[in-house]
């Protein structure tokens, strides 16, 4: 099976009103591979102007959500609230909720499971931190966020889900994983997906890199059998996105 490529824009809280406007002409004249599936994430204050005025051939998707559609959460997003301005994407377990406001694997699962229950696709963040890596434990702290989520979603939901491999040491450090590097990590993933999904899950489900992406780096890993895309930052703010956008051309 061909895995669709896909590249989604992680904006971050990087960007204002107008230079989110900016951002959004640029993708709306450029001209963009058809054949990639594209998605911009943008603070949610901003998700409905970028939901209007973006081209639809680039969808929009929240940088999070929360597990329950009503109640006493203030500050949080319910999936529905998504639903009602037809946002049908949102990022979950982002290294930066992780590890800044210290969401567990169990939160970031309930966060995934809230948002699946409303048919909602998730760009579903995992990867180790530096220390995990040197230590050796990249396998085990990948397979344990994979693991934390599947417990909770049964084997048809993860058509939904986009995993997307972050080693949190690349995050907007400049310091990205090697095509080997990043090839290996998500060649374990597909193990994982295939030992517990099964070999049709394996060959369908879109795992796609994240970790200072950028023009220069994004052509060698996109030729990697097991990097069907990628998550990007910094650069999804900047006009060489569009460049990372057309990477599989
Ligand atoms: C991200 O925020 O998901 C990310 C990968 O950031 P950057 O590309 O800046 O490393």
């Amino acid at each position: 099976m061909v895995r669709q490529f896909f590249v989604g824009g992680n904006t971050k809280m990087q960007v204002t009103f107008n230079s989110l406007n900016d951002i959004i002409e640029n993708l709306n004249k450029a001209d963009l591979d058809d054949k990639t599936e594209k998605v911009l994430a943008v603070p949610s204050i901003y998700l409905s102007e970028a939901k209007n005025r973006l081209n639809p051939s680039i969808a929009v998707s929240a940088q999070n959500v929360y597990g329950k559609n009503t109640g006493a959460f203030t500050g949080e997003i319910a999936p529905t609230q998504l639903k009602d301005f037809d946002i049908k994407w949102t990022l979950t377990g982002h290294s930066e909720r992780r590890h800044i406001f210290k969401e567990n694997d169990d939160d970031v699962a309930m966060r995934t499971k809230g948002a699946l229950n409303e048919q909602l696709n998730v760009i579903f963040c995992i990867g180790e931190k530096l220390e995990e890596r040197e230590s050796g434990k990249t396998k085990e702290v990948v397979q344990h966020q994979l693991n934390s989520l599947n417990k909770d979603i049964s084997k048809e939901e993860w058509s939904k889900i986009v995993i997307a491999y972050e080693p949190v040491w690349a995050i907007g450090t400049g310091k990205v994983a090697t095509p080997e590097i990043a090839q290996e990590a998500h060649k374990d993933i597909r193990q994982w997906l295939t030992t517990n999904l099964g070999q049709d899950a394996a060959d369908s489900v879109r795992v796609i890199y994240g970790g200072s992406v950028s023009h220069t780096n994004c052509g060698d890993l996109a030729k990697q059998p097991d990097i069907d895309g990628f998550l990007v930052g910094g650069a999804s703010v900047k006009p060489e996105f569009v460049h990372i956008i057309n990477a599989n051309q």
